[in-house]
């Protein structure tokens, strides 16, 4: 029979590697929690117009990478690619003007169709924190933060960069709009089909080219720098200071652009040279236009997302499993006694495997396989006399504890 596989970039999640994955998610939920965001949740579906709106029908993700259908009521659909449309679509849809600073964590799978490689799947997931209704530069300095703060809990700050920019104001960007035009129509020969597409709609897009011949011209291209309004050099400004008061270090990229269409002001990447290819860990910036672009109140908002996947590689494999104890009845009669304890400890925090069925011998080696610690051994002259054998799984060194003392004896060695 041929083996039956998963769909193409997309994998199963199977234990050992679901402990890094969801160590990640809780690092980052802890964080985002000590800086007052609370974890929420947006369907994974949405009308297809909730991300072609915002992201921009020239970014790749919406122009190629979107699984997108009709379903059975003809609605047309899309398997998120990203969470923040979401959240800001869930902002105006539940009404939450009245809430801001709406400061949101959230995580769970996108899906976006490109080409499969390590760090890069069409199924993926992500962590993703977002402030809305926050104009000042103290908001981008707080999510950054939040950001440097997850990389330090998980071992992984030093192993990346935070390059930042500024995409300046709407007013900066006519400017810088029109000489990006002017140098890109003068060597529009040697730009991709696609950046010639984004010369009309979108230049500021061509500066995110992955095509080798668009990166050279970017090389050269006008940057923003001498087009930024004072009150975009001032946010930017503001933006630097503040994270240099918080210890956050930086370098200022300044070719530095996002793939979306509804960033301004602060544009920011983790970046690692450890990943290949696939380099950006995390990854975000301001969205002050987007809300209103969904059909909301004019409302600022920033945020960023991180790829799962890309921290747990980064990540190194995660210590202390937790410490199991296994019940091993000796002889049928002992099998509910047993059943028994394993219950008792169970309710009192102390994670137990009692194996199905078995011998004692088989019971130990399963115990031992299983990494257990310990093992609670009880029998019929244990029950007699309402004890049990307590034996230490490493040295073999058995002693006998009364019942009613078992749960407090396992918790001084659990701790
Ligand atoms: P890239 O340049 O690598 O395609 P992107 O700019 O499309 O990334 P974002 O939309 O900013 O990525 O998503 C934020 C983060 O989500 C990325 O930095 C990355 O860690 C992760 N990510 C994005 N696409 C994928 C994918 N296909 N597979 C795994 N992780 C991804
Ligand atoms: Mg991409």
């Amino acid at each position: 029979m041929a083996q039956l596989q998963p769909v193409r970039g997309t994998h199963d999640i199977l234990p050992d590697e679901y402990a890094r994955f969801r160590h990640v998610v809780d690092t980052a939920r802890h964080a985002a929690m000590l800086f007052g965001y609370r974890e929420m949740a947006t369907p994974i579906i949405e009308f297809t117009d909730v991300f072609a709106r915002s992201m921009g029908e020239t970014s790749d993700v919406v122009s190629k990478e979107m699984y997108s259908f009709t379903d059975k009521g003809g609605e047309e659909l899309t398997l998120r690619p990203e969470y923040t449309a979401g959240i800001c679509r869930a902002f105006i849809s539940n009404g939450l003007q009245q809430h801001v600073p709406f400061k949101a964590f959230g995580w769970g799978p996108m899906f976006r169709f490109e080409r499969p490689q390590k760090g890069r799947q069409r199924q993926f997931h992500q962590i993703d924190v977002e402030v809305i209704g926050a104009a000042e530069p103290e908001a981008d300095v707080e999510v950054i933060s939040v950001a440097a703060e997850i990389l330090r809990r998980l071992g992984i700050l030093d192993k990346c960069v935070l390059e930042l920019n500024t995409l300046g104001d709407p007013e900066s960007r006519v400017g810088y709009r029109k000489a990006l035009v002017d140098y890109f129509s003068a060597h529009v020969d040697k730009l991709s089909e696609d950046s010639r597409r984004r010369l009309e709609k979108n230049p500021l897009r061509i500066l995110d080219s992955k095509d080798e011949g668009d990166k050279k011209l970017v090389a050269n291209a006008p940057l923003i720098e001498e087009f930024l309004t004072p009150t975009a050099r001032d946010f930017f400004n503001a933006v630097k200071d503040g994270l240099g008061n918080a210890g956050v270090e930086f370098t200022v990229s300044p070719r530095l652009v996002r793939g979306l269409d509804y960033y301004t002001h602060t544009a920011f990447e983790f970046t690692t040279t450890m990943l290949g290819a696939q380099g950006t860990v995390l990854a975000g910036g301001r969205y002050d236009g987007l809300i209103e672009q969904l059909g909301g109140p004019p409302t600022p908002g920033i945020g960023w997302a991180g790829g799962i996947e890309r921290l747990v590689l980064l990540s190194n494999p995660l210590p202390v499993p937790p410490r199991v104890i296994a019940v091993v009845p000796i002889g049928a009669e002992a099998e509910a006694e047993a059943l028994k304890i394993a219950t008792e400890l169970r309710r009192n925090d102390i994670p137990v495997e009692l194996a199905y069925k078995g011998n004692a011998g088989k019971r130990f080696k399963r115990a031992d396989k299983l990494g257990c610690f310990a093992a609670v051994v009880i029998g019929g002259d244990e029950m007699a006399k309402n004890v049990v054998v307590l034996r230490d799984l490493a040295s073999g060194a058995q002693t006998e504890v009364p019942r009613d003392m078992l749960v407090g004896q396992l918790k001084r060695l659990q701790a």
